[in-house]
């Protein structure tokens, strides 16, 4: 018998697909060129069951949606402690890629922005590989397929990529870049180029809601604290610019990149993930949002709803 979430996810995409306002990212140009009409959402549960409509097999750059499992990754590297001395955790209130420190404490304000990106995929260990293999394998670990790099995309970035380049600098002449600014620059493109489905990005968000180990495999992949820490980071900082209206409206701790995924977490229940191209002012997927909305109302995720 065809589950009732199925019909539920198929009238989400029946009833957000007609919006079309905002654009596809264009200032990776390989960006640009996505089907702007693609659209997907998926949910997976702590069981490790996954319910996906729409789009569901399209692939697209995972982009910073990368940046809290990288964050994870290098918590589990390096401890908290270091991490915590090189990378905050206060929301900025600024665009993704800005360029600025925090003036007081010269730290990138948190991971989930590119400056703290770049400072936390230099703290990933290589231990006998490349960082980037290494974060390639923890997403197939984590979605349970093999996950590679959409290498047009990540020349694409490569090939526009000054601003990071710049940020990395910034990083490096205030002593907050483990590494080599333009290996950390490549590595951070090549890990956002990962290239992923809604279903793979509701399978890793589920190991999140599941505290650090992934549902299908039983195998545990991050420890409860840094699992903890992270989706305390995600629900402050996660939305960019827009976090206290998304903190407030859809209320889970969540991450959007510019390819047009966004991802959420609702800690012990389900991991979500929707995929629309066309992007708002903030940079976060109109009907990604919308969906997003919408599934945090129907299904009472909203983390701050007394039950
Ligand atoms: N690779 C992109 C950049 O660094 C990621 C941005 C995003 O998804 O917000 O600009």
């Amino acid at each position: 018998m065809r589950s009732p979430i199925l019909d539920y996810l198929d009238t989400l995409i029946s009833e957000t697909d007609h919006i079309s306002s905002g654009e596809p990212a264009d200032y990776i140009p390989e960006l640009a060129a996505a089907d702007p009409d693609k659209v997907a959402v998926a949910l997976c549960t702590v069981n490790g069951t996954v319910y996906a409509s729409g789009d569901a097999d399209h692939q697209f750059s995972i982009q910073s949606m990368s940046k809290p499992f990288a964050y994870a990754l290098a918590i589990e590297d390096q401890g908290l402690e270091r991490v915590r001395d090189l990378i905050g955790v206060e929301p900025s209130g600024e665009a993704f890629n800005e360029l600025s420190l925090d003036p007081e404490t010269g730290k990138p304000r948190n991971p989930m922005i590119n400056a703290g990106a770049i400072a936390t995929h230099a703290l990933i260990a290589s231990e006998g590989q490349s960082r980037v293999e290494r974060v390639l394998k923890f997403f197939g670990s984590l979605s349970g397929r093999t996950i590679e790099i959409d290498e047009a995309v990540a020349s694409s970035e490569l090939a526009t990529g000054d601003r990071n380049l710049g940020l990395a600098y910034l990083l490096h002449s205030s002593g907050q870049l483990a590494g080599d600014p333009q290996e950390s620059v490549t590595g951070y493109i090549r890990q956002c180029a990962a290239s992923v489905t809604v279903s793979d990005l509701a399978l890793m968000a589920a190991t999140l809601a599941n505290g650090g180990v992934q549902p299908r495999t039983g195998e545990r992949l991050l420890c409860r604290e840094s699992t903890r820490h992270l989706l305390s980071v995600m629900a402050s900082c996660g939305m960019y610019d827009a976090a206290g209206d998304w903190l407030t409206g859809v209320g889970i701790p969540a991450k959007s990149g510019v390819a047009g995924g966004i991802i959420g977490v609702l800690p012990g229940q389900v991991g979500v993930a929707v995929f629309s191209p066309r992007l708002d002012g903030h940079g976060n997927s109109v009907r990604g949002v919308e969906m997003m909305q919408r599934l945090s109302e129907d299904l009472g995720l909203h983390l701050m709803e007394a039950s």
